[in-house]
């Protein structure tokens, strides 16, 4: 968690956002969305600050949004989950956090894949496990199968996915999907699966691995509103697992923030049952918004991988003479008035050069801001 130097080393989103913020270039660094989340979820949240819900929710989670977060799953995948097996949390990443702590012991072996969101590395090394990778393989970044069976053995405790998968937007195959499962029976693991971007899928729907035969009793599925109502700011995430882990999450959870955001929890409820309409239309407003910046990139001289699901793009800056993305990136905003993150930072040190001449732009932001983005861009070629 430390720099060499001894300093507490900054995540790779502020540094970028800070060098967007220093240069002025357009930040398609950090994934945050640039327009407002829908009327409906903003307007309860001011609702219930005018109401008076200020005060300290239940430790669980406020009981409308449990019971929200349950109709969900059984509304979009068909599971049927009971408000108690809902945590509610301080966004994904306490759930990530209270989730690692709660289930990995020193030296436990936590199996992810690689590139992996930069939080994982942290919150392993934070509960002392040991973090093994399977990296994601091919320009549509998929794990080879052998290498997932050679990751995982009797030393694993959890399996932690990421799907869709932040940051080469890949989404994981059934079959895949199937062999995690597999192995984790095999194995005695526990699986624990981070569907943040849920709805942010192009081609099909996601598939949750909570819904695959024998999943259920060792899956933790976490998730949060951040991207679904651009609302990441909020910070409200749950968690969906068996009664018993729920259990011991939420021993572990008391003791890092106890509850969080009282307001925006009813207005999260009101999100999570808006109608279909508003699910579908996230999804083709941001595939419209994935081609144009993928143009955009091509256009500019990069290598693009179409991304199935998040709001993320990897464009390979080799054909533009760039071995190195992180040297690109720092040139970027005077080269081109962009930010955008090297793919490195989400990659060990071993791994990291097979990685290395790869760029992540996030999509999520106003048509206009994509459109100049991508016309600044062309000035690489
Ligand atoms: N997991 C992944 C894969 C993410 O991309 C993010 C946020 N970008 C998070 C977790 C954290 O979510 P939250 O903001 O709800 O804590
Ligand atoms: N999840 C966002 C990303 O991957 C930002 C997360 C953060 O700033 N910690 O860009």
């Amino acid at each position: 968690l430390l720099a060499p130097d001894g300093r507490i080393a900054s995540t790779i989103f502020a540094e970028m956002s800070a060098l967007a913020a220093s240069t002025g270039a357009i930040n398609l660094g950090q994934g945050f969305p640039d327009e407002a989340g829908p009327d409906e979820v903003l307007d309860a949240a001011r609702r219930a600050i005018s109401e008076g819900v200020n005060q300290y929710p239940p430790g669980p989670g406020m009981p409308v949004l449990r019971e929200a977060v349950a109709a969900h799953q059984e509304r979009f995948y068909g599971l049927s989950v009971d408000p108690a097996e809902v945590l509610v949390t301080a966004g994904a990443t306490e759930a990530l956090a209270a989730t690692v702590l709660a289930l990995v012991d020193d030296g436990d072996e936590v199996v992810t894949l690689e590139p992996f969101y930069d939080a994982y590395g942290g919150l392993i090394a934070l509960a002392r496990g040991r973090h093994v990778t399977v990296p994601l393989r091919g320009h549509d970044f998929l794990p080879d199968h052998d290498e997932l069976r050679a990751a995982v053995t009797d030393r694993t405790k959890v399996i932690l996915i990421n799907n869709p998968h932040n940051p080469t937007g890949t989404v994981l195959p059934l079959e895949t999907l199937e062999l995690i499962v597999e192995l984790a029976h095999e194995h005695d693991a526990v699986i624990v699966t981070d569907e943040v971007y849920e709805h942010l899928v192009f081609d099909a729907p996601h598939i949750p691995v909570a819904s695959l035969p024998g999943a259920r009793e060792r899956t933790v599925t976490i998730s949060s509103a951040g991207k679904t109502f651009s609302v990441t700011g909020w910070k409200i995430g749950w968690i969906v697992a068996p009664r018993e882990i729920v259990t011991a999450i939420l021993a572990v959870k008391q003791f890092l923030t106890f509850v969080n955001g009282a307001p925006f929890q009813p207005a999260v409820a009101v999100g999570l049952g808006l109608p279909d309409s508003f699910f579908d239309g996230i999804a083709s407003t941001l595939r419209a918004k994935r081609d144009l910046l993928s143009q955009g990139l091509v256009k500019a001289g990069f290598d693009v991988s179409s991304p199935r699901g998040t709001y993320f793009v990897v464009a390979d800056a080799a054909p533009l003479g760039y071995a190195d993305a992180r040297v690109l990136c720092r040139e970027l905003p005077s080269l081109a008035g962009v930010v955008g993150v090297p793919i490195s930072a989400f990659c060990h040190e071993e791994l990291a050069g097979e990685y290395a001449s790869l760029v992540r732009f996030a999509f999520c932001k106003k048509t206009e801001v994509l459109e100049r983005a991508a016309a600044q861009l062309a000035r690489l070629g």
